[in-house]
C-alpha cells in the first residue's frame, strides 16, 4: 500500500493567487460587463526583447543541423552563460563568484523551493513577513515548521520576523536563533529594500550563529538606490553564509521562457559537508538542464544591445511604479515600496483588513489587487498592487481608485 506525504495535507487549502482569481471570476460571472484592470499577479506583460528574440531564432536554427544541435546540456549549465554571468553581473558589483559555482536552472521558483532539500528537517527557518509564500511552503512540504494555526496564521516551528512601517520594512534579529533564514531582497510583497549596511549585519550574524542565509535577488535589476545592495556577495562574509538566487523572470520577461541560476559558494561548509558538492549532486540527479535555446537567450540578455533593451523595459514598469505610487500618495494613500522594486504595498485605509480591501477596490472601482495578508500575518492591513500592467491601464486603475 503506497503512503502519501501527509505533509501536503498540513498546507492550509487557499494557495493565494487561486482564492483572488476564484473571487474575481464569481465577480466577473455576477458583473459580466465590469472592465477589470487586473494588477494583481507579479506577471510581466512586456514582450521578449528584439536582441532575445534574435537569439532565440539563431539557436532553434543551429537545433535543425546535426553539427550544431545541442542534447543535455552539462549538469551545471553551459559555460558560455555561467562565464557571462560572473562577468556581466558579479565582477561589475566587486563580487567574488566563480563560474563554477553557478547553477542555471528554469527559475528561482524552482530553486527557491528545492534548495531546502539540503538541509535535515529539524532546521529552524526564519521567514520575513509578510514572505513570499514558496519559502515557507515547500519547507512544509518536507516536514519542517510544526503545525498552522489557523488564528494566528503562524506555523509553530516558523520564526516570523514582522517587516512594518513600524520598524521601517527592516528585520529585527530574532529572538529565537534560526537555522536557515530567507532573504528577499528587493522584498516581494512589500516592494521595500534593505541596505548594504543592513544587509552586512544580517551577514555578520549568520556567521556568528552559524545560520545560513538564504538570498532571492528576483528584483535586483529594479534597484535604484546606490546604497541598495545587488547581490549578497558585495558583503563581506556572505561567501561562507549565503546562497543567491537569481530570475530572468523580472529582468528580462521570461516568466514563460523560463531560466535562473542559484550560486552557491564553495565555502559553505558545513560538518565537513560542501553545500556545493551537494547541490551539484542534486542538480545531477533531478535535473536535466534548462533548455540551450534559452540558455544562449540569457547569454544575450547581457550583450550591450540586450543591457539597453532590457533596462527600457524595467525602466517602463518603474514608471507605473511611480505613477501609482504618487498617485496613490496624492489620494492620501500610505504608500511603501516602488522605488527600487515593481511592487507598491499600501496601507488600507480605516482600518480595513486587507480582504475587506480587496472586494471594495473590486466592486467600486474593478481593479484587482492582492491582499497582504495572503504573504503572513504581518500583511494584514496592507494590500499590493504591481507595476507589471500597461502604462494605459495604470492610469485608469488610478484615475479609478481616485474617484473613491
Ligand atoms: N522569487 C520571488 C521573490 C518572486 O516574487 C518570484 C516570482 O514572482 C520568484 C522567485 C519566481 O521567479 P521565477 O519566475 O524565476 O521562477
Amino acid at each position: 500500500m503506497y503512503k502519501i506525504n501527509t505533509n501536503y495535507q498540513k498546507l492550509p487549502g487557499n494557495y493565494l493567487f487561486s482564492t483572488v482569481a476564484k473571487k474575481v471570476a464569481a465577480y466577473k460571472e455576477a458583473h459580466p460587463e465590469a472592465d477589470l484592470i487586473r494588477l494583481g499577479i507579479g506577471d510581466v506583460t512586456l514582450p521578449l526583447v528584439p536582441t532575445v528574440i534574435d537569439a532565440l531564432h539563431k539557436s532553434v536554427d543551429e537545433m535543425g543541423h546535426a553539427e550544431t544541435f545541442h542534447g543535455y546540456s552539462p549538469d551545471l549549465g553551459y559555460a558560455f552563460l555561467r562565464d557571462t554571468l560572473v562577468e556581466k553581473v558579479y565582477k561589475p558589483l566587486h563580487a567574488e563568484v566563480a563560474s563554477d559555482e553557478i547553477f542555471i536552472s528554469d527559475g528561482a521558483k524552482s530553486d527557491s523551493g528545492n534548495i531546502q532539500e539540503l538541509f535535515s528537517e529539524d532546521n529552524i527557518i526564519a521567514v520575513t513577513d509578510p514572505v513570499y509564500p514558496v519559502y515557507i511552503d515547500s519547507n512544509v512540504m518536507a516536514g519542517r515548521c510544526g503545525t498552522y494555526d489557523n488564528a494566528t496564521g503562524k506555523w509553530s516551528d516558523v520564526v516570523y520576523m514582522p517587516c512594518v512601517r513600524e520598524n521601517n520594512f527592516v528585520p529585527d534579529f530574532p529572538k529565537r536563533t534560526p537555522d536557515i533564514i530567507y532573504l528577499c531582497n528587493p522584498n516581494n510583497p512589500t516592494g521595500t529594500t534593505l541596505n548594504k549596511s543592513v544587509l552586512q549585519d544580517w551577514v555578520d550574524y549568520a556567521n556568528r550563529e552559524h545560520a545560513l542565509i538564504i538570498y532571492d535577488a528576483a528584483y535586483e535589476s529594479y534597484i535604484t538606490e546606490d546604497d541598495v545592495p545587488h547581490s549578497i556577495y558585495e558583503c563581506e562574509g556572505a561567501r561562507t553564509c549565503a546562497i543567491e538566487i537569481r530570475s530572468f523572470s523580472k529582468n528580462a520577461g521570461f516568466t514563460g521562457v523560463r531560466l535562473g541560476f542559484t550560486v552557491v559558494p564553495k565555502d559553505l561548509v558545513q560538518n565537513g559537508a560542501s553545500l556545493h558538492d551537494m547541490w551539484a549532486r542534486r542538480h545531477g540527479t533531478k535535473f536535466n538542464g534548462a533548455p540551450y535555446i534559452v540558455q544562449r537567450a540569457g547569454e544575450a540578455v547581457y550583450s550591450d544591445q540586450g543591457q539597453k533593451e532590457v533596462k527600457e523595459e524595467v525602466a517602463y514598469y518603474m514608471r507605473n511604479a511611480h505613477t501609482i505610487k504618487a498617485g496613490l500618495a496624492d489620494a492620501g494613500f500610505e504608500v511603501y515600496g516602488g522605488i527600487n522594486a515593481p511592487y507598491i504595498w499600501l496601507k488600507t485605509p480605516e482600518k480595513m483588513t486587507s480582504w475587506e480591501f480587496f472586494d471594495y477596490l473590486l466592486d467600486k472601482a474593478h481593479v484587482v489587487g492582492t491582499p497582504g495578508a495572503g504573504f503572513g500575518p504581518s500583511g494584514e492591513g496592507y494590500f499590493r498592487l504591481t507595476a507589471f500592467g500597461s502604462y494605459e491601464n495604470t492610469l485608469a486603475a488610478l484615475e479609478r481608485i481616485k474617484k473613491l
